[in-house]
């Protein structure tokens, strides 16, 4: 390109190379400016950006946040997240490009200013310096006096090196003016090339971005709209949702087999069954124990064998009304002032509850009477383990006082069987009764072969020996081995009575029998000589490996075996380790109905209680049980017997099927005794055993 400036007129320093020196430096000024305000508004924008970058990653933490609301909702949450996964990478986009412009814009023009132009600032400053020098030099060699020939040859000297000098200063400025208006047509350029260029790869990267979320954008687009039906569908059903206020279905508590939180929809759209209800909840009515006596609603469900129940809301706390299931029976209460009550009796307590209505109380009767039997059914692998003992929250001690409670509150054992103290603090655990102090020392010193002395705030109670007492206690006791008191010379013991006074009377009630009435003549059969307890021989029940025992047990067995097992196991309350003793157990059993003396018997078999004792007359237990015609007991016995048969035998195959029979008659006699008692008048009805 040409020289913006004609170096001769340069040389000669002519009004035209003034002219055109003007000019440019006018245009150089001009540009600078241009060039400030460019960068100055750069600035302004990158800053901008970077609040709005800032603003941007607020907003995505934001939505971040709000995809916590769907954490249950697996397909909205990814779809949120994979939206918001590409709002930060269109973010780390713009902050790329905000960048580049920073670097490119903002770098260059910037050192052009500082380095191009100030270059030709700096050059103007010599050139008009010595400009003016050269003014003077000439000043000076007009004003000379031609009569002073040294000034003059002085004067025209400075004029000559002035010149040259002002001559080489004008050159090098025209050329750094030229170079700058050179310069800045492809450095101005190749900045904003660039930065456009950094705006294209931008828009590059989100249109692949764009690409790459298409099929995404459009799945999500048709879940949307399915979500939208769906809505609409759902809004439709409900619709009719006033509909369902009358329908009584509503009010029958849920009974899902399986219980899902959060299922609300499932719930309020599916008719609730009323067969087969293992996992039952609702809302009952619950009578205060306190003095007030007042109802208050609670939401009940049966939990871990366990009837428990919580408030509405305001505490999550659930509160165990009856932590052992097994202990409890439930019947409905139809004698008293309010409608639809039932009431849940256990060894120590009794709740009165209430349904809304008459089929709730009896889905909720049925519920608790297949919970019984479950935990019944549960309870055996239980009992061996220690998992009671972990489920149950309370502390040892607290689960001693409640089993204390418990016994006491069963009829007639808050005084002593024998001599009618209060509060007693003794048992007698083979003959199921409460006793105080002094009578229990005398029981002691009978021998464990006819009472076995346990405290009922001390010892630990294994659940079957909680079931003989609360099968028994001193009430039913009393009726047996007290029956015939009267006339007797023997003097009734008393709480204050001489020791030697209760000794007599104690030993009369339960070693010499006095007072029992000829019980197995009246109830079993008619035709025996003598009360087969005169001879001593009773039932003994016992935990014992061994299956046949031909002696009664003696104190010595007992004690070797109990010290033999505790060394073996952890001995812990929960386990049922100990021999249970049940002699009188079924003395009293012939007494009871029917259905409790069936349970008794499976108890003393689960204990392999030895039935080849045979009584006065020579009779085993199957004898009695045949001569009474009491078709139940006498298959479990043959089936205990041919058991024990095949196991002497090595046939141990038949083993798990006797095991299933035994096991479905225990929780048959628990839950339903009333379906044995009544196969026994109609063996015709065939599914009475199943639901
Ligand atoms: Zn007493």
């Amino acid at each position: 390109m040409k020289p913006l400036i004609d170096f001769d007129e340069c040389l000669r320093d002519s009004p035209k190379f003034r002219e055109q020196l003007e000019t440019e430096e006018a245009s150089i000024e001009s540009l600078e400016q241009k060039l400030d305000k460019v960068l100055k508004s750069c600035s302004v924008m990158i800053e901008t950006g970077k609040t709005y970058m800032s603003h941007r990653s607020t907003f995505t933490n934001a939505l971040w946040d709000l995809t916590g609301s769907f954490s249950e909702d697996a397909t909205v949450q990814a779809a949120l997240n994979r939206m918001i996964h590409a709002l930060q990478e269109m973010t780390k986009f713009h902050s790329i490009l905000l960048d580049q412009a920073s670097r490119t814009v903002l770098k260059n023009l910037t050192a052009f200013i500082k380095v191009d132009i100030k270059g030709v600032k700096e050059s103007k400053h010599h050139f008009d310096k010595i400009s003016n020098d050269l003014d003077l030099a000439l000043n000076r060699n007009s004003q000379v006096s031609r009569h002073k020939p040294s000034d003059v040859e002085e004067v025209v000297n400075l004029l000559l090196a002035t010149r040259s000098c002002f001559r080489h200063t004008a050159l090098d400025h025209v050329q750094k003016i030229t170079m700058l208006q050179a310069r800045k047509r492809h450095e101005i350029l190749a900045t904003f090339l660039s930065y456009l260029q950094a705006c294209c790869t931008y828009h590059h990267q989100g249109a692949d971005l764009s690409e790459d979320l298409e099929p995404f954008l459009k799945s999500t687009a048709d879940e949307v709209a399915t979500m939208r039906n769906d809505t609409k569908i759902l809004d439709k059903e409900m619709e009719n949702r006033h509909t369902i206020v009358n329908s009584k279905d509503t009010v029958l508590p849920s009974c899902k087999s399986v219980p899902t939180e959060g299922d609300s929809k499932d719930g309020l759209l599916s008719t609730p069954c009323l067969k087969n209800l293992p996992r039952m909840q609702g809302y009952l009515f619950k009578r205060t124990s306190n003095a007030f006596k007042t109802w208050n609603r609670r939401w009940f469900y049966l939990y871990d064998n366990r009837l428990v129940y919580r408030k509405r809301t305001g505490e999550l706390n659930v509160t165990v009304m009856e932590e052992d299931l097994r202990l409890c029976t439930v019947k409905p209460v139809l004698d008293g002032e309010r409608r639809f009550c039932f009431e849940v009796l256990s060894p120590s307590k009794s709740h009165m509850l209430q349904a809304d209505s008459e089929d709730m109380l009896s889905a909720w009767v049925s519920a608790l009477q297949n919970g019984i039997r479950s935990a019944i059914q549960q309870g055996q692998s239980r009992d061996t383990s220690d998992s009671q003992l972990v489920l149950v929250p309370d502390t040892h001690a607290m689960k001693k006082i409640r089993i204390w409670e418990q016994l006491l509150s069963i009829p007639g054992n808050n005084y002593c069987c024998d001599c009618g103290s209060p509060n007693p603090r003794w048992a007698s655990i083979n003959l199921g009764i409460t006793l105080c102090i002094e009578c229990s020392g005398i029981h002691r010193s009978l021998g464990v072969h006819v009472s076995k002395v346990r405290s009922l705030t001390l010892d630990d109670w294994e659940p079957d020996i909680i079931k003989v007492m609360a099968e028994l206690g001193n009430k039913v006791v009393n009726l047996i081995y007290e029956a015939n008191t009267e006339g007797t010379t023997v003097t009734r013991a008393t709480p204050d009575c001489e020791t030697s006074v209760r000794e007599a009377w104690i030993r009369a009630k339960y070693v010499k029998l006095e007072f029992v009435k000829n019980i197995v003549n009246t109830i079993m059969t008619d035709s025996i000589q003598e009360s087969p307890l005169r001879n001593g021989r009773r039932w003994s029940v016992r935990r014992a490996r061994r299956r046949v025992r031909t002696a009664p047990a003696v104190p010595e067995t007992i004690k070797d075996e109990k010290s033999d097992v505790n060394s073996n196991s952890s001995a812990s309350e929960s386990s049922t380790s100990e021999a249970v003793e049940a002699d009188g157990v079924l003395l009293v059993g012939g007494e009871l109905a029917p259905r409790r003396a069936l349970r008794l018997v499976c108890l003393l078999l689960r204990y392999r209680a030895d039935q080849s004792i045979t009584d006065g007359a020579g009779r085993t237990p199957l004898d009695i049980a045949v001569a009474h015609a009491n078709a139940d007991i006498v298959t479990l016995l043959r089936l205990t017997k041919l058991n024990e048969e095949m196991r002497e035998s090595e046939m141990s195959s038949n083993d798990d099927t006797y095991n299933e029979v035994f096991r479905d008659y225990t929780q048959l006699a628990h839950s339903h005794p009333e379906r044995l008692v009544r196969a026994r008048h109609n063996n015709n009805e065939g599914e009475q055993t199943s639901e």
